[in-house]
């Protein structure tokens, strides 16, 4: 049911908070006996943070001809795909959907990572006691609002192809919980990508965390039955990370 030939979601050194070159991802596929490898590297545009955690233009401008030599170099063996995790900023739109009209991408996978609150932003996935103490004192299920909220108006703004870890917001969190409300929103969610033909990832970087994928099973299995497509993407931050938990997601009872 999840499509587990290939990892699409990777990052490398290029963000500043990850490691291993490119060609150490694409070597690490192999080992791993992946059909393919996907990059999807961060992209965020008007994030006040004095710690950028993306890419500039710069880099990406380096990313794709990495991208391209390793295509040529490994391509017999491996399908190599260069692709984008965009993280959506409502205020800046426009820019992003410029910035993503800019390359072919192989793949544009959707998140919403930082949560601006009284002009400063704050990482919803981060395990940094001041983000999760700016964004819990807003109240966790405010926050959870306008991040099922924000996703929604994403997927609908951005050419986007895939939805990134789903359930995934202030998962550090002690309270972290869906309400009613957000359990909606995320059928809501789930049938809009039907309708716009993309597809959802299930994120094993969930495993560690709370021994479960980002979405979890109950989640999974509305999108399967919607009818779906299913990917899986390890969320790798080093290469011995590629294709992590993949044989757990083929036992998933779905
Ligand atoms: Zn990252
Ligand atoms: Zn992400």
């Amino acid at each position: 049911m999840i499509d587990c030939t290939t990892d699409r979601h990777v990052h490398t050194y290029l963000c500043r908070h990850a490691e291993g070159t490119m060609e150490e991802y694409v070597l690490a596929a192999m080992e791993a006996g992946l059909e393919g490898i996907v990059f999807l590297e961060h992209l965020e545009r008007g994030v006040r943070s004095l710690e950028p955690t993306w890419l500039d233009d710069r880099d990406f401008a380096a990313y794709w001809q990495e991208g391209e030599r390793l295509k040529e170099v490994y391509g017999e063996w491996l399908n190599i795909g260069l692709g984008v995790e965009v993280g959506y900023n409502p205020e800046r739109v426009g820019e992003l959907r410029d910035f993503l009209g800019r390359y072919p991408w192989d793949r544009v996978g959707i998140s919403y990572h930082f949560l601006e609150v009284a002009g400063r932003h704050h990482n919803l996935v981060s395990r940094k006691r001041e983000n999760l103490e700016a964004l819990g004192s807003l109240g966790v299920k405010r926050v959870l609002d306008r991040y099922f909220h924000g996703l929604l108006a994403a997927v609908e703004a951005l050419p986007g192809t895939t939805l990134c870890h789903l359930d995934a917001a202030l998962r550090h969190h002690p309270e972290v919980a869906f309400d009613d409300d957000h359990q909606q929103l995320i059928d809501t969610l789930l049938a809009t990508l039907v309708a716009r033909g993309m597809t959802l990832e299930v994120n094993t970087s969930g495993f560690p965390l709370r021994g479960a994928s980002f979405p979890d099973l109950a989640i999974l299995r509305r999108a399967a039955d919607l009818g779906l497509r299913l990917e899986a993407g390890s969320d790798a931050h080093r290469p011995v990370d590629v294709g992590r938990f993949f044989d757990r997601l083929a036992a998933l009872p779905l």
